[in-house]
């Protein structure tokens, strides 16, 4: 008999990728010169033949039905910041009693859904609706599978009728080539492997989220909307004892993450780890790394995935940076490293690094990108959710600074003072009981408070937000390095020609490493990123503390932005517009959206609530006063609780007014909502909160924090 505890792991194997229409598949299955002429495209970007397209659909279409595949979509990434399907069927009936396969070529390369119903952010008016799907190749297409159906998912590029993109993959996409084309500038410098084609960026994200009891979810309205609690007092026990981090995992959690990995794997997801996080109810998951634009085509699966499943556990995944106050919000640690096509990671730093000047150069790279553009950094992951987030004290702060620890320190210190003759060692750690092993300790610690830290090998992006698509922030950032490894080539390219010798590449390496850091080590920070000291400290350095989403907006549409996108031809003036617009927009409607929510729940819940039990209060007073009994102490009771109803409802008459402000500039309006709305939200629970701790617990209408954080 099978041991159950052994056959888990092969299961995942043999499922691992059995739903996506993967290389190994279409190498089986196409026709030679077919899978060649399509490699071509999807290795090196060649213009994909039709013909080839349409024995690619055929093959498709065909292991798509013999897998229950009814219907297929064009799969894309509009700039609402989730994914879009249109589902057409596979097969209709011929009219003669059989029926007919519809899918040709064209219907797998070229798509167009109605654009109109997607925000564009002004770069199409909406009588000019037409929009393209275009098929993207090198993304494998795969089955998604609900409630007995399964669609074939070709994933897609969105793009208007001028050209423009109107979604979050062809920006990425174009970025990774920007990127691309200058790391090559210094890999051909430094002469190494000649197989080397392309560079690509590396991308594994890490995301957070919360788990609540499905039952108790669609009892708060506010969670029904917004996805995170506009009420609740903190309960007696939140994080404190800090016993939930990596702790023993609920069985109803385990059994739906191990659905999810399941239904992960099948569509080649590579997961890798599943853990508790900090807060109660917090949990993680985390793939392992990937080409970018996969790895967040695969991102965006992942965080449906948690979703749909989920419901099926009698549970919802609350994906929002900050569902519930007073305990940790959620975030997705980008981690982001730069790769040859052979697959060396260049930022390696390799045993000795203090000699090796082309890691120093790519670091020093990404040392500059971040500190020239910090506020941009900053701008790109500026978000309703994220705001709750950054700068409380369990978040990385908005001051983008980055970590480098021990040993890279060291090492750009000394070429600050002249030629690197040191990597300090981290040894090993000894740990005092004989029968266990020594460990190699790193050489440095890890810095869980920086934004933005170097982590062995990649840096990892820590600002990201739990509901982000990873597209945008890493559009950001490959444009960013991109633009500094340029100014570092050309500064290269014109010291020592085109074919230096080694000698005279190190000497001017290093002498241009040294202008790198003493431009930009002021970015560099290893300390606590919490403490008070640095916020003075950042600010002494000149570093930018946009503190919130409506400070950092401007920076999406500077003319330093726009240049930078247009420069490296990764967007377009009009498609920076369009980007800044429907972030701002996204922002007003969100705050709108739970102004109002908010205004409800105390109306028609809260207060009702109050009052009831205010009237139960009074008539103990008449009662007990009725039957002769002194009771001062429920008169006072009753006086301080009528005025706690009065303060709640003149904050509810306080909101409404708020809410009744509009603009049609939304940055005007975000500004009026920073000011106005959001302190009249505060205030409001600030109050609704308190009466939640003196309302009897049998009338109060919301499930509370207890019941929501502890119940799984
Ligand atoms: P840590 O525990 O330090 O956060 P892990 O090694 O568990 O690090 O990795 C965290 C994430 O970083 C994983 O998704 C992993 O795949 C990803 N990662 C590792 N190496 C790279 C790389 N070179 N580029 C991008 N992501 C990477
Ligand atoms: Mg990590």
């Amino acid at each position: 008999m099978q041991d159950p505890q052994l056959s888990e792991p092969f299961r995942l194997e043999a499922l691992y990728g059995a739903d996506t229409f993967s290389r190994q598949m279409m190498q089986k299955r196409l026709p030679k010169q077919v899978y060649r002429s399509l490699l071509k495209t999807i290795d090196h970007g060649e213009p994909l033949d039709p013909q080839v397209a349409d024995i690619v659909a055929a093959t498709m279409k065909d292991w798509a039905v013999e897998r229950g595949a009814t219907h297929y979509t064009h799969w894309f990434q509009p700039l609402t910041g989730s994914t879009a399907e249109k589902h057409d069927s596979l097969v209709s009936p011929d009219g003669q009693g059989g029926v007919i396969y519809n899918f040709s070529g064209v219907d797998l390369v070229q798509g167009e859904p109605d654009a109109s119903s997607f925000p564009s952010g002004g770069l199409r008016a909406t009588f000019e609706a037409r929009g393209y799907t275009a098929w993207d190749p090198t993304s494998p297409a795969f089955l998604l599978r609900n409630g007995g159906a399964a669609t074939l998912c070709i994933p897609t590029a969105f793009v208007s009728w001028n050209g423009e993109a109107l979604d979050t993959k062809i920006p990425l996409l174009r970025s990774m080539e920007a990127l691309s084309r200058q790391a090559m500038r210094i890999l051909k410098l430094f002469g190494g492997d000649t197989n080397v084609s392309r560079v690509v960026t590396t991308v594994g994200p890490e995301q957070e989220y919360f788990l609540v009891d499905k039952e108790l979810f669609y009892r708060r309205p506010d969670l029904v909307t917004c996805e995170r609690t506009l009420f609740g007092a903190r309960p007696p026990k939140g994080q404190q004892l800090e016993d939930h981090y990596f702790g023993a995992i609920p069985p109803r959690v385990l059994a739906f993450m191990s659905e999810v990995e399941e239904e992960l794997y099948r569509v080649g997801v590579p997961l890798k780890t599943r853990h508790n996080e900090v807060a109660p109810g917090q949990y993680e998951i985390a793939p392992l790394f990937e080409t970018a634009h996969i790895a967040n085509d695969h991102q965006m699966l992942l965080m449906e995935t948690l979703r749909r499943v989920a419901d099926r556990h009698g549970l919802k995944a609350l994906l929002h940076e900050k569902p519930f106050a007073g305990v940790n919000g959620s975030g997705k640690h980008n981690n982001w490293s730069m790769s040859t096509d052979t697959g060396v990671n260049l930022l390696d730093p390799q045993d000795e690094t203090h000699g090796n000047t082309q890691f120093l150069l790519f670091l020093c790279a990404v040392v500059r990108a971040v500190d020239l553009h910090a506020d941009l950094l900053r701008a790109c992951i500026a978000s309703a959710g994220n705001d709750h987030r950054l700068g409380a004290n369990e978040a990385p702060p908005a001051i983008i600074s980055i970590f480098l620890g021990e040993m890279l320190s060291d090492i750009l210190d000394q070429v600050e003072k002249g030629i690197p003759k040191r990597t300090i060692r981290g040894g090993t750690l000894d740990l005092g009981a004989r029968t266990l092993p020594q460990i190699p300790r790193d050489s440095g610690d890890r810095n869980r408070t920086s934004p933005f830290a170097f982590t062995g090998n990649k840096f990892e992006f820590r600002a990201v937000g739990s509901t982000h698509s990873v597209a945008w922030p890493n559009t950001v950032l490959n444009t960013i390095v991109a633009e500094s490894i340029d100014v570092i080539a050309t500064e290269l390219e014109k010291k020592v020609g085109a074919n230096p010798t080694p000698a005279k590449l190190q000497t001017a390496a290093l002498a241009v490493l040294k202008q790198l850091v003493k431009n930009h080590k002021r970015v560099c920070f290893n300390g606590d990123g919490y403490a008070d000291d640095w916020h003075k400290e950042a600010a002494k350095r000149g570093l930018p503390n946009l503190v919130d989403s409506v400070s950092a907006f401007p920076v999406l549409k500077s003319k330093k932005t726009v240049d930078l996108f247009k420069k490296y031809g990764v967007l377009s003036k009009a498609e920076v517009d369009s980007r800044f617009h429907i972030t701002v927009e996204k922002w007003v409607k969100q705050l709108t959206i739970e102004g109002e929510t908010m205004a409800t729940i105390a109306r028609t819940m809260i207060l009702p609530a109050a009052i009831r039990h205010q009237t139960l209060l009074a008539n103990a007073v008449c009662a007990t006063e009725g039957a002769g009994v002194e009771c001062t102490d429920t008169v006072e009771s009753l006086e301080n609780f009528a005025q706690l109803v009065a303060t709640s409802r003149r904050a509810l008459l306080g909101l409404e007014g708020e809410l009744m402000h509009e603009s049609d500039d939304s940055l005007k309006h975000a500004e009026q909502i920073k000011a106005k709305l959001i302190p009249a939200m505060v205030a409001l629970r600030g109050s609704c909160d308190a009466l939640e701790l003196y309302t009897a617990a049998d009338l109060w209408p919301l499930p509370t924090y207890r019941e929501l954080l502890f119940l799984q």
